[in-house]
């Protein structure tokens, strides 16, 4: 019997309990002259007593366990398997972080409580600050957005705050290339501002030729990402960012997956003024079922006047304090200070590292992914042959085994034989224990499949999803309906992709 073909309300049995205990024998006054069963002197008072029992499901103990056990397992996560979700780094989210956070201190803290009694709250906040402005080149950061996408927001705030504070109010457009992640664009809609693309070039970079005549006095700057969504380094990076400067504008960051650049390289150094971090993708707090997430933004020092408050600062005398109001502030993001419990776990990643080894964790990511990129390239298209970061594309299956329509000497026809896609791929590698790449993104190919392994990965398993991969692509050629009918192993199959994002069926239905 599989316990999630039902709901805890089906496998209910009139009269099952869970557990029983004796009854009660103490009684709370021990003087109110009735026998234990019928005291009623830690009762609720009369009036706020249900009539009726509750309608709970009435099931043993160990049912309950196996239920609930088994729907658990029916999720995917990276305790459970490989994850090689490209543009999101979903690393491994070391145990540390866990208890670190549910310290019974910081877990119960409230936040409008006086400064004077949380200082060792707000002395995390401070040093944090100081370790991502450390590993960005950042001057300053704001830990108030809940995600990339609300960094991203916040950090187009701070940019057109910088202008309009200078009175320069003609700059209203934000330039995001091709490869962009597609908030991006969207952040800057949401923002007020106008859109310009940049194109990229056949070697998947911003061409410099495309990006020269989009500059001017009306530009409030550029968004980028470097490694680019294609997991590849922006070489001209510095001649970017001086033409960028040169007309007046603003770079900013997209610094949501800085994983391969750890330790090595700083945004900062590049000439990037406003960047965004995902803690829960660089910084190993989990992410998935929508957050809670954390994308502290940092800026260089000539804009920290514009970051959004409430923001901890240091008093004097070395206690720390926090600053609520100013005029140049780019305004309020969040009810407070963000995801603490996020920070908390991010910052016990951080020190658990350590200067020496937070710089191995990009070199591990990038030497996964080339490596899952060479040992596949026979089997899969590779448009973007050079050496990646921490993550790569394909452009679909080498051989899909398609076949056309044929008609043999004596008349009879073979139909045509549709081949398999990147959606199949993706299918069939649930049937193996795997989590699917990203697919169909970024949207330069029409077959993409991304892939970022992560540096936490062993090489036995990533050996074993190259064997997985291989073997799906023989399975292709030779018969393109196993992949088109996969996963054949999940407990669902293939639901309407759209109706299953957009009118999700949540709650239990009873048979019409
Ligand atoms: C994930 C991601 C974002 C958005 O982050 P959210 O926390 O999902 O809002 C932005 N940019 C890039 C490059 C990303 O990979």
């Amino acid at each position: 019997m599989k316990y999630y073909d039902k709901l805890i309300f089906e496998l209910s049995k009139k009269g099952r309990t869970g557990f029983s205990l004796p009854e009660n024998e103490f009684c709370a006054s021990r003087n109110c002259g009735r026998k234990p069963s019928g005291c009623l002197c830690n009762a609720l008072p009369e009036n706020l007593r249900r009539a009726e029992a509750p309608a709970l499901p009435e099931v043993g103990e160990v049912d309950v366990v196996r239920h609930y056990t088994n729907l658990s397992q029916m999720n995917f996560g990276v305790d459970t398997g490989f994850y090689p979700l490209g543009s999101c780094t979903m690393k491994y989210n070391p145990k540390i972080n866990e208890e670190v956070a549910s310290m019974p201190g910081l877990q119960a803290l409230h936040p409008l409580q006086p400064a004077s009694t949380v200082q060792g709250a707000l002395e995390v906040y401070y040093n944090m600050e100081k370790a991502l402005s450390a590993i960005t080149g950042m001057s300053c950061f704001t830990f108030n957005p809940c995600a990339g996408a609300h960094g991203e927001l916040t950090g187009l705030m701070i940019m057109r705050q910088y202008h309009i504070l200078r009175g320069d109010l003609k700059r209203t457009k934000v330039i995001v290339p091709d490869s962009a992640h597609g908030t991006n664009p969207a952040s800057a809609a949401v923002c007020g501002l106008e859109v310009v693309v940049v194109k990229s070039n056949a070697d998947g970079l911003v061409d410099v030729a495309d990006l020269k005549p989009l500059l001017g006095d009306d530009i409030a700057g550029i968004m980028m990402t470097n490694p680019n969504t294609l997991g590849l380094f922006e070489r001209e990076i510095g001649e970017i960012a001086a033409l960028v400067h040169e007309c007046g504008g603003l770079l900013y960051y997209d610094g949501a997956n800085m994983n391969p650049l750890l330790g090595m390289v700083r945004p900062g150094d590049m000439g990037f003024d406003i960047m965004h971090l995902n803690l829960h993708k660089t910084f190993s707090t989990p992410h998935g079922g929508g957050g809670p997430g954390s994308g502290p933004v940092g800026v260089a020092a000539r804009l920290e006047h514009c970051l959004p408050l409430p923001r901890v600062v240091r008093n004097g005398d070395g206690t720390f304090g926090i600053l609520g109001e100013s005029d140049e502030s780019a305004g309020k993001v969040s009810g407070f200070m963000g995801n603490f419990g996020i920070i908390l776990r991010a910052y016990a990643y951080i020190l658990s590292l350590g200067k020496q080894n937070v710089r191995l964790a990009g070199k591990f990511a990038t030497m996964s992914a080339n490596y899952i990129k060479e040992s596949l390239k026979e089997c899969y298209k590779l448009p973007i042959p050079s050496v990646c970061k921490h993550e790569f594309v394909f452009d679909g299956l080498i051989n899909d085994g398609s076949r056309p329509e044929e008609t043999a000497a004596d008349g009879t026809v073979t139909p045509a034989v549709p081949g398999a896609t990147t959606l199949d791929v993706a299918k069939r590698l649930l049937d193996f224990g795997f989590h699917a790449p990203t697919i169909y993104f970024p949207l330069l190919f029409h077959q993409t499949i991304m892939i970022e392994p992560t540096e936490t990965e062993s090489k036995e398993t990533i050996d074993e999803f190259i064997a997985v991969m291989r073997k799906i692509a023989e399975e292709a050629a030779a018969d393109p309906m196993i992949l088109k009918s996969a996963p054949h192993n999940a407990p669902i199959s293939r639901p309407d992709e759209t109706r299953a994002a957009r009118q999700p069926v949540l709650k239990f239905r009873d048979a019409e």
